[in-house]
């Protein structure tokens, strides 16, 4: 099956600087509809920095998400997958077996769901994912480090985010085929 093009174009100004970051578009298919994903990618790092069904959205999250990760005010930055999904319900983590504090801050900045299906997940069996994996230098900040199930996990490889991204044209079925 061959994938429809990611179009990618360049985004300039404000938070977004001169020449680091792209905007993708990328026609998928949700419930049998043809629909449309807009990410913002991090060109230097690799790395997907927000995904949304909307451009509006997804160029606001990506700027909330520089803010909040500008090196000098924050150092520890803490964002979370609710502002990539508005309207997302946030799963707060009560885990009844000890679970990290990465772990954890992993889970809760990913809203509880996959970052690449949105599938619900639970805080005991979901994959900590390096977006870009450290074979190709990725490292454990926090704009790295998103939650996945294992679908999404043995579809991704080694993979990154974004080359995997630009290979799934639908939901989890074309997940499996994979
Ligand atoms: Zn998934």
């Amino acid at each position: 099956m061959n994938a429809p093009p990611m179009l990618r174009r360049p985004i300039m100004g404000g938070a977004f600087g001169q020449a680091g970051f792209e905007l993708a578009t990328q026609p998928t298919i949700t419930n049998g509809l043809h629909a449309v994903r807009f990410m913002v990618i991090h060109l230097t790092a690799g790395q997907i920095v927000s995904i949304a069904e909307d451009k509006r959205e997804a160029l606001a999250a990506a700027r909330d998400l520089l803010k909040a990760t500008a090196p000098a005010q924050q150092p520890e930055p803490n964002w979370r997958q609710s502002d990539l999904w508005p309207g997302i319900q946030l799963v707060p983590s009560t885990p009844q077996t000890p679970v990290s504090r990465r772990r954890r801050e992993v889970f809760e900045r990913s809203g509880g769901v996959c970052f690449y299906c949105r599938c619900r997940l639970s805080i005991h069996a979901f994959e900590v994912e390096h977006q870009r994996p450290r074979a190709l230098g990725g490292d454990d900040s926090p704009i790295n480090l998103v939650a996945r199930c294992s679908p999404c996990n043995s579809a991704k490889r080694d993979r990154t985010a974004i080359e995997f991204m630009a290979g799934q044209t639908s939901g989890r079925q074309s997940f499996r085929q994979a």
